[in-house]
């Protein structure tokens, strides 16, 4: 094998999206560029919070809280105590780890910095070998049309625990943003693009719907991978198969095939799924089952790898089937 290193442009949300940045991030042949969500984001106490990159920072720095998969371990919440007694609004819950960051990026902010150049050096002070990129420097934000009206994502994951039906779900500011130009030289320059097994409603769409995204995916060349949330037509964790149903569309690998027609030309499966295969074909997708749950960072690792090999030597990856 040569020393070369295969150039990955990673597609992700939150929690799978870090699984599988952690997976290629473990592989020595791989040069990870991950393009994050940003319209979970949003504002508390003044401060602004990126949930899904930051949960992309604290697994690729490997000082995320592993129980929950999310915000960081040895957590504190002093900051959140203070507030509470002050009668502000804590049903966000945000640690005082966490609280430090939030307080930096808003001042970076503040100061006019492009988030995309403060998502980069917090990842690169926390130590993270791999790019961590906006899909845009623009506000964009998923709102949520429920039965009792219009809320935040954050109002919507968080403090209704995705308890509503999803009737609707908009991105503000999407039509307007544009593209950052990290993101659209990390998509040129990809020898591989890979989708995660993030929500494709909420995580993945706000990242392609920015203009200019989806269309230098196209433009691309390389290969492109998408990996199912799905297994057995259900979601590992999150509401996205109740979302998916919701809307109206079908809520297994299938539909996540559907969604991804003309994005990407394979879509890994779980073996306990392939009996869709069929209508996965008839979406223009190829199917490829494997092993796709993600528990330990051996399996990360090897998933990730089975992808690179899909895609840079397919036969070596058939043979290990
Ligand atoms: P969020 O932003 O934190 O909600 O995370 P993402 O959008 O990145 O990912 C949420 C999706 O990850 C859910 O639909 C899960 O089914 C999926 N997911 C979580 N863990 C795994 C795993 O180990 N394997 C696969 N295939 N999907 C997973
Ligand atoms: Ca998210």
């Amino acid at each position: 094998m040569s020393a070369q290193k295969h150039r990955v442009t990673l597609l992700a949300g939150g929690v799978g999206g870090a699984k599988m940045a952690e997976g290629l991030a473990a592989l020595p042949d791989v040069e990870l560029s991950i393009i994050g969500n940003v319209a979970d984001d949003d504002e508390f106490h003044g401060l602004w919070v990126s949930p899904d990159i930051d949960t992309l920072t604290y697994s690729l720095a490997d000082v995320i809280d592993r129980n929950q998969g999310w915000g960081v371990a040895d957590e504190g919440h002093r900051a959140l105590e203070t507030l509470n007694k002050l009668d502000a609004d804590t049903w966000m819950s945000l640690g005082d780890r966490d609280f430090g960051l939030h307080i930096y990026r808003t001042m970076r902010r503040l100061k006019g910095d492009r988030p995309s150049v403060i998502a980069r050096d917090v990842a690169r002070s926390f130590g993270i070998k791999a790019e961590i990129l906006l899909p845009t420097d623009d506000r964009v934000q998923t709102r949520v049309r429920t039965d009792a009206g219009w809320l935040s994502f954050q109002e919507y994951f968080v403090r209704e625990r995705c308890a509503p039906e999803v009737r609707e779900l908009v991105f503000d500011g999407l039509e307007e943003a544009r593209p950052a130009p990290e993101a659209l030289a990390a998509l040129r320059q990809a020898d591989l693009i890979v989708i995660a097994p993030s929500n494709p409603l909420v995580s993945i769409a706000p990242v392609l719907g920015v203009p200019g995204i989806a269309a230098a995916l196209k433009a691309s060349g390389a290969p492109k991978i998408a990996v199912s949330p799905f297994i057995a037509g259900k979601v590992v964790k999150g509401p996205a198969d109740r979302m998916m149903a919701a809307l109206g569309l079908r809520s297994d690998a299938a539909g996540v095939a559907e969604r991804y027609r003309g994005l990407a030309e394979t879509l890994v499966i779980d073996h306990a799924d392939a009996g869709l295969a069929d209508e996965i074909r008839a979406e223009g997708l190829a199917p490829v089952c494997s092993e796709i749950l993600m528990k330990s960072g051996e399996d990360k690792a090897r998933l990730a790898r089975e992808i690179v090999d899909l895609a840079f030597a397919p036969a070596l990856a058939e043979a290990s089937a």
